[in-house]
C-alpha cells in the first residue's frame, strides 16, 4: 500500500462511542431531532465549587506555566489521600500517582510503558471501547474472556486463569463497568486476585472511573488487597464522577517503577496536564462531594425508570446494572427482521435503523465486544429517556 499514514493509525479502529457521538451531532444540525443515547458522558454541569475554583486559580495566575510532569504535589497528595482513607490503599502515597490528560490518556501511557511486541493483556469483555485498540497500537495482543448476559457479563478468575499463557503480561477490567454497568464483588476481586498473584510477571489495570456511580454499595479497590499493590495500577479520573469530560484530569496509582516509567513518557508526549483543569480537579477530590451523591441517586433513579420502560419493549432481554450510567441489552430477537426499507441482522444493523427511523442514537455491541448487544446510556434528562424509549418501542415494534 502507498498511503502517507502510518500502517499503526490505517490499522487502528475509530472509537466507535466518539464516532456515533458525531454523527448525532451532525443530524442534530441538520434539523434533525436526534435524542443522543451514545456517548458515555454526564449531561450534569461540572458542579459549581468546582468551577469557581478554575476561576479562581486563573485570577490567582499562578497557573499558566508548563505544570510538573506528573501533576501539581499538592493534587497527588490529596489524591494519594483520598485512595488511602476511601479505598483503602494503605501504599498509596503522592509519588505513586501520576496525573493526566483524562484516564484514556493514563490507559494509553501505562500500555505504552508495559508492552512489548507481542505481549498478551486479557481483557475482561464486554470491555470498553478503547481498550484493545491502545493495546494493539502498543504491538499487544488483546485476549478477551467473555461473560454472558447470565452471569450479568461478568467474566470469572476462573476464566482468566485459563486465558493466561507465557506473554500474559497484564489483566484488565473496569468496576463498574463500561459498557455494562455491571460490579466486581469483594469476593469476585479477591478470586481475580488469587490468579494474579500466581503469576509473578503479571500486572491489573483496575479502572475504577466510574466507581462513584456505584448502586451496589461500596467499591472494593483490587490494590488494597494484600500483596496487590504492587501488583495493581489503579486508574481513575474525574470525567464521570464530577461531570468533567471536557476538563481532561485523570489519573494512576502505581508501584513507582510504573509511576516513574509513566511520568518518563507523559514528559516526552504531552508534558504536564492542563494546569486550570488541575486546580479544579483537586476543588473536586477535597472539596464537599454533595454534589457527587446527588448526581448518583439521579442515575440510579434514571437506571430505575429506564429498566420499566425497557422491560416493556417485546424482545429486549436486559439484566440489572449496579452502576455507571448504561443498560447493554441484548437485540437478537430483531435480527432477521425489516421495516422502512431496513434489514437488521446485527447490531450494527440494528443502531442504524433506530438512528434512521426513531432519531435515537445508541452504541452497538460489537464495538465493546458483544455483537449481540446495543449500549444505551441513560445520562440524560428523564424527558429524553422518556420519549426515547417511546421513539425505540415503537420502531423495534415494526420490524417483522
Ligand atoms: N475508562 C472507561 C471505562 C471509560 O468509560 C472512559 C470514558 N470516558 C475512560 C476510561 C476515559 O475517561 P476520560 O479520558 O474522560 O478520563
Ligand atoms: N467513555 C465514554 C463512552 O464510552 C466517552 C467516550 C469515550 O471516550 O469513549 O462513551
Amino acid at each position: 500500500m502507498n498511503s502517507i499514514l502510518s500502517d499503526r493509525i490505517l490499522n487502528m479502529e475509530e472509537s466507535a462511542t466518539l464516532a456515533m457521538a458525531k454523527k448525532a451531532r451532525e443530524l442534530k444540525a441538520q434539523g434533525i431531532d436526534i435524542i443522543s443515547l451514545s456517548l458515555g458522558e454526564p449531561d450534569f454541569k461540572t458542579p459549581k465549587h468546582i468551577q469557581e475554583a478554575a476561576k479562581a486559580a486563573i485570577d490567582e495566575g499562578k497557573y499558566f506555566a508548563y505544570p510538573p510532569v506528573a501533576g501539581y504535589q499538592d493534587l497527588r497528595e490529596a489524591i494519594a489521600k483520598k485512595l488511602r482513607e476511601e479505598n483503602n490503599i494503605a501504599q498509596a502515597k503522592a509519588e505513586n500517582i501520576v496525573v493526566s490528560t483524562g484516564a484514556k490518556h493514563s490507559i494509553a501511557n501505562v500500555f505504552m510503558c508495559m508492552i512489548n511486541e507481542g505481549d498478551e493483556v486479557v481483557i475482561f469483555s464486554p470491555y470498553w471501547v478503547s481498550y484493545a485498540e491502545i493495546i494493539k497500537l502498543c504491538g499487544g495482543v488483546p485476549v478477551l474472556i467473555e461473560g454472558t448476559l447470565e452471569n450479568n457479563f461478568k467474566a470469572t478468575a476462573a476464566q482468566l486463569e485459563a486465558a493466561i499463557t507465557p506473554k500474559t503480561k497484564a489483566v484488565i477490567y473496569s468496576s463498574p463497568c463500561n459498557p455494562t454497568g455491571s460490579v466486581f464483588s469483594k469476593e469476585e476481586l479477591e478470586a481475580i486476585a488469587e490468579v494474579v498473584k500466581k503469576h509473578p510477571r503479571m500486572m491489573v489495570i483496575a479502572d475504577e472511573i466510574y466507581e462513584l456511580i456505584n448502586f451496589a454499595g461500596k467499591n472494593y479497590s483490587i490494590a488494597s488487597f494484600p500483596g496487590m499493590f504492587e501488583r495493581t495500577i489503579t486508574v481513575n479520573g474525574f470525567s464521570k464522577g464530577y461531570a468533567m469530560t471536557g476538563w481532561r484530569v485523570g489519573y494512576i496509582c502505581a508501584p513507582l517503577e510504573i509511576a516513574k516509567a509513566v511520568e518518563k513518557m507523559q514528559g516526552q508526549f504531552t508534558s504536564g496536564g492542563t494546569g486550570i483543569a488541575q486546580r479544579a480537579a483537586l476543588a473536586g477530590i477535597a472539596g464537599d462531594q454533595t454534589t457527587s451523591r446527588e448526581m448518583t441517586e439521579a442515575y440510579l433513579r434514571r437506571r430505575n425508570l429506564v429498566m420499566g420502560l425497557l422491560k416493556d419493549i417485546p424482545g429486549i432481554k436486559t439484566h440489572v446494572p449496579e452502576g455507571a450510567f448504561y443498560f447493554f441489552p441484548d437485540v437478537t430477537a430483531f435480527f432477521g427482521k425489516s421495516a422502512h426499507g431496513y434489514t437488521v441482522n446485527n447490531a450494527d444493523d440494528l443502531c442504524l435503523y433506530l438512528l434512521a427511523v426513531a432519531n435515537v442514537s445508541l452504541v452497538t455491541g460489537s464495538a465493546f465486544g458483544a455483537p449481540n448487544c446495543i449500549r444505551l446510556s441513560y445520562a440524560a434528562s428523564d424527558e429524553e429517556l422518556v420519549e426515547a424509549l417511546k421513539r425505540m418501542k415503537k420502531a423495534l415494534g415494526e420490524l417483522a
